[in-house]
């Protein structure tokens, strides 16, 4: 398997329950080292930008003013095959839905506030990296 980086927000509902360091706990213990972070409140103009791919999707507007009411935690996570074992984490996008001991069945309320975004492809990973990140933010592990 490859080493790889892959895009991680914390979401607001997640940041307010204060368990940052709980999802971190979960990235270490997968093997996943943070090679890039910052603690950012999104603009309406930055939330639409990177959610972009979804603007003709009923739930859009929403999950905007979602993702713009606190700050998120922004991390690049690298490991072997750091995309998948990031979603794995993560769970299913409705919490309902989402396999036990996952991020999102134990953090998240509901499909809208879901308590972390991962990147889904390596080629979105790339790009969801560098809308928040200038090269010389990330760091080698
Ligand atoms: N979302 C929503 N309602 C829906 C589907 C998605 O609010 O019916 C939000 C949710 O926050 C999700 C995000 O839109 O995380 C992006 O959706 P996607 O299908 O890409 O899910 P993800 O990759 O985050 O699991």
């Amino acid at each position: 398997m490859a080493v790889e980086r892959t895009l991680s927000i914390i979401k607001p509902d997640a940041v307010a329950k204060n368990v940052i360091g709980q999802i971190y706990t979960r990235f270490e213990n997968a093997g996943l080292k943070v090679v890039a972070a910052k603690l950012k409140q999104l603009s309406r103009a930055e939330a639409e930008g990177f959610y972009a791919v979804h603007k003709a999707r009923p739930f859009f507007n929403d999950l905007v003013n979602f993702m713009i009411s606190g700050p998120v935690m922004i991390q690049v996570l690298e490991g072997e095959n750091a995309m998948q074992t990031n979603r794995d984490l993560m769970g299913a996008t409705d919490p309902k839905k989402a396999e036990k001991g996952t991020i999102r069945a134990d953090f998240a309320d509901s499909i809208d506030a879901n308590a972390v975004h991962g990147s889904d492809s390596l080629e979105n990973a790339a790009i969801e990296i560098a809308y928040f990140f200038a090269g010389t933010e990330v760091h080698a592990a």
